[in-house]
């Protein structure tokens, strides 16, 4: 199956699980996560209608970026990101998804501030706890909104979330009910109902997220095949 098939494909199960959730599936946003796919993968990919493209690693979307892969699609980063390497993107994506600490909203914010620009991210909630992921915990989300909002540079768009790996399918909807229960609330709260974004689900899972109230989901093997690790 091409890129492009691939597409067609995972929109039909969006639009499935929008329709059984009551909801349009123009209200989901369909990013494709093109970690370790080339450019030319990832040009397919906005060819074939992608919504937009999330990489994971600095190093390679910069790489990527020098050879045009992203043209015609906004670019997200949604991976781990390291303090000293926001300069190299804040201004060059359009949206950071993985924001999981007060210091990198404050080094964002720095960065943004001396290039005059206003960065859109999301706040990425720990839903699961787990030590090896980054991310707020979730009693510090409402804090750390609030602290965003302070924050000239930088726009807060809502939330996003990787929950623990489950062994058995239908397990992660309790996980992204729970962050959904945090995106309302800090959005009826704080940000007067005007967020839009929360983005949650993987190939796995992405139908559950839906029905959970995902607006945005982030879709790499079902998308552009396994990828090749060795
Ligand atoms: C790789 C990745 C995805 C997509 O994972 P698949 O299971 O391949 O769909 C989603 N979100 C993040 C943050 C990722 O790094």
């Amino acid at each position: 199956m091409s890129i492009t098939e691939n597409i067609r494909r995972v929109r039909a199960e969006i639009a499935e699980a929008a329709a059984a959730a009551g909801r349009r599936p123009e209200e989901i946003t369909l990013v494709g996560a093109s970690k370790m796919n080339d450019t030319a993968a990832c040009r397919e990919a906005v060819a074939g209608g992608i919504d937009a493209l999330g990489e994971n690693r600095v190093q390679e979307l910069l790489k990527k970026y020098a050879e045009d892969a992203y043209i015609g699609a906004p670019l997200h980063f949604i991976g781990h990101l390291q303090r000293n390497k926001v300069r190299q993107i804040v201004g060059k994506v359009d949206l950071i998804q993985s924001v999981g600490s007060l210091e990198l909203l404050a080094e964002i914010q720095r960065c943004a501030e001396k290039l005059d620009l206003v960065q859109n991210v999301l706040l990425e909630v720990n839903i699961g706890g787990e030590e090896s992921k980054s991310g707020f915990a979730p009693e510090a989300v409402y804090a750390a909104a609030q602290q965003a909002l302070e924050l000239p540079n930088i726009r807060a768009l809502g939330l996003m979330t990787i929950p623990p790996v489950e062994v058995n399918p239908g397990d992660s909807t309790q996980y992204f009910e729970k962050v959904r229960a945090l995106y309302v609330d800090m959005n009826s709260n704080l940000f007067h109902n005007k967020l839009e974004c929360l983005s949650m689900g993987m190939s796995g899972d992405f139908a559950q997220a839906i029905r959970a109230g995902a607006t945005m989901v982030r879709v790499g093997t079902a998308i552009f095949g396994t990828r090749d690790y060795t």
